[in-house]
């Protein structure tokens, strides 16, 4: 048997992937349904769908932090993830947080540069608690760069955030489509200030892609 491989272009692809996950009392919910997406280098998607429509769950698929029950994950890019939760380490500072997400390619320079870039350097001894929310959304933005990721993944990244440090976090995300990287944006709103190159939207578990912005 052929072992699949992407198709021309794309560096991940997602086929026929369903994902389900335990109801409260019984029974699965079906997360997301028999999703096709093929992801290629510098897209900027943006994926707006309602509060559980599926959206977080697509989005650990598409970085294979799970499994799909059925359908398969297939390419395996660098992927950077921003978590809608931030998941920031409570004991270490900005700094050493950002330095989480370097990789062997990656040196202290590039977490300088990151600091600098997000606004964070007069911030980069405080802890997490010492953090405005904003401050804290730009610290988990800086460490999913800080890995070069060829695919970053962006779980609702301005959704508690005033349009300042948006603006912030959006041209971050921005930077790395003009670098070559892929960037997928998780939002139940919409997002200002953001030129997407695909816009998909999430129903109930199903992702439909609609007409490319010119
Ligand atoms: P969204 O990000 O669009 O709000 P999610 O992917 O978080 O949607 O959730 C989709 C559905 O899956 C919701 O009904 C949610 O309650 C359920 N769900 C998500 N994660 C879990 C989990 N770990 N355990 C049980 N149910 C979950
Ligand atoms: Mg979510």
């Amino acid at each position: 048997m052929n072992t699949p491989t992407p198709q021309n272009t794309s560096i991940l692809e997602l086929r026929k992937a369903t994902m389900s996950w335990p109801r409260p009392g019984g029974g699965r919910i079906t997360a997301v349904h028999s999703l096709d997406l093929a992801v290629q280098a510098a897209d900027l998607g943006v994926i707006r769908g309602p509060s559980g429509s599926g959206k977080t769950t697509l989005l650990l698929l598409a970085g294979g932090l799970l499994q799909p029950h059925t359908g398969s994950r297939i390419g395996t890019p660098r992927v950077g993830f921003i978590f809608q939760t931030l998941e920031l380490l409570p004991y270490l500072d900005v700094r050493q947080n950002v330095r989480l997400g370097l990789t062997e390619k990656g040196g202290e320079d590039d977490v300088e540069q990151l600091l600098e870039e997000l606004g964070l350097t007069e911030r980069a001894d405080h802890r997490p608690h010492q953090l405005s929310t904003g401050e804290c959304q730009r610290t988990a933005t800086a460490r999913a760069l800080a890995s070069r990721p060829a695919l970053l993944l962006a779980d609702e990244p301005t959704g508690n955030l005033d349009p300042e440090n948006a603006l912030i976090v959006l041209r971050a995300l921005d930077g790395l489509v003009q670098r070559g990287g892929a960037v997928l944006v998780a939002t139940h709103g919409s997002i200002e200030g953001l030129n997407p190159t695909r816009q998909f939207t999430m129903d109930s578990g199903s992702l439909s892609e609609s007409g490319n912005t010119p």
